[in-house]
């Protein structure tokens, strides 16, 4: 059985679900996991904010704005009139219970509710369109089967067995519909997989039925050489190893979440990227397959902080750098980035949350100076750090401010520390120089 995810692009028009179904219309068993309308959980974050902030109208205004996009597009896509009414039913019960939230005190638990709206109203629009059409599918509520753990981390075994529960009660379904992204905490609460975590769902299903191949259909041609939002002349890279991928998706490569791979990758899962809006396109394969030596592609990351910790007393004695790690242990906050010197040792960390604490934790034994507003750009590929062509990367040096260089602590990265300010430049700079001069 095939597990096929679909983001916000793919089901945010009539047009795009109507691709959707083409694309999973062949008869063959598989599973379905579908993101919210794209849109739809900024929109829904954003009313969470308005009722973090206690401003009920503003709150109620974005309910509203939101309630008439949704009845636009189901007069669109259904016009059998029983299932749209019946769709039109359970979107206004979503929109009441928002309505409702907007009159309760402010919480976490409460924002995370508001948040798993999208992907309960994408589900339930697709599987009424599906019937519709003529297919036959059946949905299975993720809240029934997908948790994650005290360290929010899906807890594979309880979802294992869930699922398998939630499916055989329909065993003779070909197309299971699910949401992504959503799921319960440890404790039972709704709680969700993080931005992007849709793709994240496809990969924790994968792992747990033990698919053949999990897809990832997007709006675009697969993982491309480069940031395609900010710089020209990218292209699809059509197989990468799932080393690779992790560290792109990790780097910033928003195409994939960065956890994606994760689940698959021990059982060899293959993971396919592909394009609603191109499904002839091969888009990119991810395999535990070697790929070609070299570069491969490059990502950003951006929110970095960068923290440079001089002691001189302590300098280079043994426990300096235990000490250090251990106060970031202290306050869960994992180190990106590390670079060296003779009097100095410099980190990255993508968290600030603690930044403080940490701070004065550190300033008990050393002197600190902090950057924020970094990037880190990642080159990543096969065994790059040895390769012929890695020269060209450092002719980066001349055009822009390199605030560190990770190289060599594996085969397969190297990473840059840039200003943000710069990073478009470096990026298109490091395009022309690695890829493009390498084909002339
Ligand atoms: P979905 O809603 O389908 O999950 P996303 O917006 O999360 O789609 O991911 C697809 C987008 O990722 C692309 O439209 C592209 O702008 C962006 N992107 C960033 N880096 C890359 C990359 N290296 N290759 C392909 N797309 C990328
Ligand atoms: N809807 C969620 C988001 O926008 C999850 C996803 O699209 O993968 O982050
Ligand atoms: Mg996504």
């Amino acid at each position: 059985m095939k597990v096929l995810k679909f983001g916000g692009t793919s089901v945010g028009s009539v047009k795009n679900m109507a691709n959707v179904k083409n694309i999973i219309h062949d008869g063959s068993k598989k599973v379905i996991v579908l993101s919210a309308m794209s849109g739809t959980t900024n929109a829904l974050l954003s009313i969470a904010e308005s009722i973090t902030n206690k401003n009920t109208n503003e709150a109620t205004e974005k309910i509203n704005t939101l309630h008439d996009t949704y009845f636009t597009v189901i007069d669109e896509l259904l016009v059998h009139d029983h299932l749209n009414k019946q769709t039109k039913d359970y979107i206004s019960s979503v929109f009441n219970l928002l309505t409702t939230h907007t009159h309760k005190a402010p919480s976490a638990l409460l924002n995370n509710e508001i948040v798993a709206q999208g992907e309960l109203m994408s589900t339930y629009m697709f599987n009424a369109y599906l019937k519709q059409e003529g297919i036959d599918s059946t949905l299975l509520p993720a809240l029934d089967f997908m948790r994650i753990n005290k360290v929010k981390e899906p807890d594979m075994e309880s979802i294992k067995r869930n699922l398998k529960e939630v499916m055989d009660r329909v065993p003779e379904a070909t197309i299971y519909i699910t949401q992504g992204f959503i799921c319960l905490d440890d404790k039972g609460n709704i709680s969700n997989l993080q931005r992007g975590g849709s793709d994240y769902t496809a990969t924790i299903i994968g792992a747990a039925i033990k698919a053949e191949e999990v897809q990832i259909w997007t709006d675009i041609d697969g993982m491309h050489n480069n940031d395609p939002r900010y710089v020209n002349n990218t292209n699809p890279i059509s197989d990468l190893c799932y080393d690779e991928a992790a560290e792109l998706a990790y780097f910033g490569a928003k195409i994939l979440h960065p956890q994606t791979v994760l689940p698959v990758r021990e059982d060899h899962i293959p993971v396919r990227l592909k394009n609603t809006m191109n499904p002839e396109c091969y888009g990119t394969r991810i395999t535990s397959d070697a790929t070609e030596n070299g570069i491969k592609a490059i990502a950003a990351k951006d929110g970095i902080t960068a923290i440079k910790i001089k002691s001189g007393r302590m300098l280079l004695a043994h426990g300096f750098l235990k000490k250090i790690f251990e106060i970031f242990e202290t306050y869960e906050t994992s180190i990106d980035m590390i670079t060296t010197s003779e009097v100095a040792v410099s980190v990255t960390i993508d968290d600030e949350k603690n930044l403080d604490k940490i701070i004065a934790a550190l300033e008990a034994f050393a002197t600190i100076e902090v950057d924020k507003n970094q990037s880190i750009i990642c080159l990543v590929g096969h065994a790059i750090v040895n390769h012929d062509e890695t020269y060209k990367l450092f002719q980066i040096l001349k055009d822009v401010k390199i605030r560190m260089i990770s190289y060599g602590g594996s085969k397969n990265n190297i990473s840059l520390l840039v200003d943000s300010k710069n990073k478009i430049e470096t990026l298109q700079k490091l395009n022309d120089y690695i890829f493009e001069l390498a084909h002339q």
